[in-house]
């Protein structure tokens, strides 16, 4: 035996995901299978509530739960105390995020604050945060990546995600695809840094992107068979992050572009679309195949281009410029000083992004 031998960790998973045609009926049976009693709280949207949570609530209240509703609105930290102090008056068992990644991850932080379990219930499928341990939340008006706490059961139901609009799904497969480029980072970083890596979170990651680029051709809008694919690749790329410890699997350097450009243009492109195109970039960076992951993005109808998230040249080659100071200490492709001005436009130019 090696006496020197000290590593240990933890890693959180999901208990049950139920993914498929017409899942939410069985809401109400998987709550008690998790041995659920009593009370428990639906944190939902205006639009999800009508679109998903009825059938949510009628599952569970058949089941004899006790059920109430808390409508929300933006992952904002406010919304976040607000949502905690209405569930404390109600002293639930468990909750039920019913809607797209917002109240996801509201729902998260509610979770860990109250210590009880969550489902997350999503009706979309714009990034990888249905299962993940982190939740996204607009601090003083900047998103912040928080460690809160993964879902016990996912209920993926392709009939809703369908209905949401398509742009969400090829922003979420975007968001997957961007494994890609945070692995050839996590990589880098450790041949350059010694940051230890996780085999088995990468061989994960990896998978979870490569269902994606090899079956991009079938992701089409008004697709019930488009989600069925992208669904569980999109909640496994989350539990790379619960094996890994960290996002380092899922989030390199064209996240920190995505952040960047959430600075320099907030509000325009999708999470996952801005990361897409970040893919592109950083592929071309590490000397990959950029084509392909152009390619496949151009197949599902995500944006490759600044016109295609709606921002400006000069916007979106000032992100590049400033990606590097998003994380210092996440070390990637773009060194310690990043790209300068002229590197950033010829990158741009060469991978057809502007
Ligand atoms: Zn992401």
């Amino acid at each position: 035996m090696d006496e020197s031998f000290s590593k240990a960790k933890s890693m959180v998973f999901p208990r049950n995901v139920l993914a498929g045609h017409g899942v939410l009926e069985d809401s109400g049976e998987l709550c008690l299978s998790f041995g659920f009693r009593g009370t428990g709280i639906i944190i939902t949207g205006q639009t999800t509530s009508g679109l998903a949570g009825n059938k949510v609530l009628t599952s569970l209240v058949d089941k004899g739960f006790d059920m109430h509703s808390i409508e929300t609105g933006a992952s904002t930290m406010e919304n976040t105390e607000k949502v905690i102090e209405e569930c404390k008056e109600l002293d639930p068992r468990f909750l039920m995020a019913v809607g797209g990644g917002s109240k996801i991850d509201i729902t998260k932080m509610v979770a860990v604050h109250l210590n009880i379990p969550f489902i997350s219930v999503p009706t979309s499928a714009a990034h990888d945060g249905i299962a993940s341990p982190r939740a996204s939340i607009k601090v003083d008006g900047r998103s912040k990546s928080i460690k809160a706490t993964v879902p016990m059961g996912v209920i993926a139901d392709t009939e809703v995600l369908s209905k949401a609009p398509y742009r969400s799904l090829a922003s979420g497969c975007a968001d997957v695809i961007s494994n890609v480029t945070a692995i050839m980072d996590w990589n880098l970083a450790s041949r350059l840094r010694n940051e230890p890596i996780s085999t088995f979170a990468i061989t994960i990651a990896e998978m979870t992107a490569r269902v994606i680029l090899d079956n991009s051709k079938s992701i089409k809008p008004n697709l019930e068979e488009s989600v069925w694919i992208a669904i569980r690749p999109l909640i496994v790329s989350g539990v790379a992050m619960s094996v890994a410890g960290t996002s380092r699997p899922t989030s390199g350097s064209e996240h920190m572009f995505s952040h960047a450009l959430d600075i320099i243009a907030p509000g325009k492109g999708m999470h996952g679309e801005q990361c897409g195109v970040g893919t592109i970039l950083m592929s071309y960076l590490h000397g990959a195949d950029w084509q392909l992951i152009r390619n496949a993005l151009l197949d599902i109808g995500a944006p490759t281009s600044a016109r295609g998230l709606g921002v400006e040249d000069e916007d979106l080659i000032n992100a590049l410029v400033m990606a590097h100071k998003i994380r210092p200490e996440r070390y990637t492709i773009l060194g310690d000083k990043g790209l300068n001005l002229e590197a950033a436009q010829r990158l741009a130019a060469v991978t057809k992004v502007v």
